[in-house]
């Protein structure tokens, strides 16, 4: 790898790093409550029930409702990036096997 690339490697590195903020719920959009984080990507408003989701709970729901989608039908119909799906999977929060990812460990 020359010096450009490795340059260029790092700056996408860098980006997807700051871009893993995008989705985090803060507030609950029906009451504006704070939300407690439940656990698992998954936040909860703890006045009127209403549940939200970060970037990692977004793709934990769709892989428990799609087990086995590959990475780009998890792109595809979830809106989160595949550099941020592949950091979930080399970060061990989903395997990979040779039917796709699922969110076994
Ligand atoms: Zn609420």
């Amino acid at each position: 790898m020359n010096e450009k690339e490795e340059m260029a490697r790092a700056e996408e590195k860098f980006r997807s790093l700051a871009a893993d903020d995008e989705i985090k719920p803060s507030i609950c959009k029906n009451c504006g409550t704070p939300l407690n984080y439940s656990g698992l990507g998954e936040y909860k408003c703890p006045d009127c029930g209403r549940k939200e989701y970060d970037s990692y709970g977004i793709v934990r729901i769709y892989l428990e409702q799609h087990p086995g989608a590959n990475i780009l039908q998890v792109e595809k119909n979830t809106g989160i990036p595949r550099q941020k799906i592949s950091r979930m999977i080399s970060e061990d929060r989903f395997s990979v096997s040779g039917r796709g990812i699922s969110t076994d460990k």
